[in-house]
């Protein structure tokens, strides 16, 4: 740390994204990204924008919210288009937390949230998952923290029902609750539908999975009008033109292309069954998974033993420290032969280590 740093640096462990190394060509399974290229609409539509990249960007992305409300079910001053969901849930954090009104959220959950709490200088607590990873719903109904919740959870892959969710909104009137639907496509329950009827729910959603744009940075949050003019107050104080003029073009491809999508993520959802199904004939535990990944051990052989050996092997999972998931891995579901080059890399590890 340099001798200029400020009080928020020193207690600011970064979040560490997955790896992305170049020395060789790995099989990469180890940060949720989509086996399948963008929509050909949305790669056409990109390179067409990129012509005009001389002009700022359209700062109310009228056409994309438009066209991303019609597609979810909702009005246009519904939405807001951010640079990838990390950056709503960053503007949640500044625009619904403060010293006076902390955060809560699983102690298993997408590492972010504690990263912009210690950001945002907010004070949060960590609510253990139950031993079987499950949400303990009740601890999430006390009323006095804006929740942050994956849903699906990230690690575990595990979902609440939407009547869940219902239940810990019911529960916490005068606190906002976000829903981070960014694997809700590949077999969770959208609560986008509850924003009409409960004033206190922000979803956000990715464009990161389902819709194979990572690389373009596109996330967005269904609320209230309220929440959203609230959310616009802190992008425009931060960076109006968040949404740039390439991502913007590629996302009006995408929902202009929603078959393809959901034939990607039928595929997701097959490989993620036979992948499942592979594993446990191999002893593996696979948690209950409603997103693009696994989250499986081994009761012979460690989490992070199995992590190294398919490094080795060219495959790249993800590997997690916190103790009570050490022993875990979390798998993208990738591409078919991906998935069988996959098992039959882990069953040579199994015979080699018996
Ligand atoms: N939420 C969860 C649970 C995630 O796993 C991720 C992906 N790392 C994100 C949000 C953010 O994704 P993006 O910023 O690419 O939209």
């Amino acid at each position: 740390m340099s001798r200029f740093a400020g009080k928020t640096l020193e207690h600011l462990t970064p979040y560490t994204p997955g790896e992305q190394p170049r020395d060789m060509q790995y099989i990469k399974l180890n940060t949720n990204e989509s086996p399948f290229p963008p929509s050909g609409k949305a790669q056409t539509a990109a390179a067409e924008a990129g012509a005009r990249l001389q002009l700022y960007p359209d700062p109310t992305c009228r056409a994309l919210h438009e066209a991303f409300a019609a597609s979810v079910g909702v009005s246009p001053d519904c939405v807001l288009a951010t640079n990838g969901s990390d950056e709503i849930l960053n503007f949640a954090f500044m625009a619904f937390c403060d010293e006076s009104t902390p955060a809560a959220f699983a102690d298993i959950t997408y590492g972010f949230y504690e990263v912009f709490a210690e950001l945002n200088r907010v004070p949060y607590r960590k609510i253990p998952l139950n031993a079987d990873f499950t949400l303990p719903i009740e601890e999430f109904c006390k009323n006095d923290a804006t929740l942050f919740i994956a849903n699906p959870n990230a690690p575990t892959g595990i979902a609440l029902s939407r009547e869940e969710i219902e239940r810990i909104l019911q529960a916490n009137p005068d606190r906002l609750v976000l829903i981070d639907e960014a694997y809700v496509d590949f077999g969770g329950e959208s609560c986008i539908p509850l924003i009409k009827k409960y004033d206190n729910l922000l979803v956000t959603q990715t464009f990161s999975k389902s819709r194979s744009m990572a690389g373009a940075r596109l996330g967005f949050g269904v609320a209230s009008p309220a929440l959203i003019a609230d959310l616009n107050t802190i992008k425009y104080s931060t960076n109006p033109y968040n949404i740039n003029s390439m991502t913007m073009a590629a996302g009006l491809g995408v929902l202009a292309d929603e078959e393809y999508t959901r034939a990607n993520c039928r595929t997701v959802i097959e490989n993620r069954d036979y992948l499942t199904a592979a594993l446990e004939e191999f002893g593996f535990l696979v948690l209950p998974s409603r997103t693009n990944f696994i989250f499986a051990r081994h009761p012979r052989i460690s989490g992070e033993e199995m992590y190294r050996r398919l490094r080795e092997s060219g495959i790249l999972v993800r590997h997690f420290t916190a103790p009570r998931i050490a022993d875990f891995n979390r798998i993208t579901v990738g591409a078919r032969a991906d998935m069988e080059t996959l098992v039959k890399t882990v069953q040579k590890i199994l015979e080699e280590t018996t």
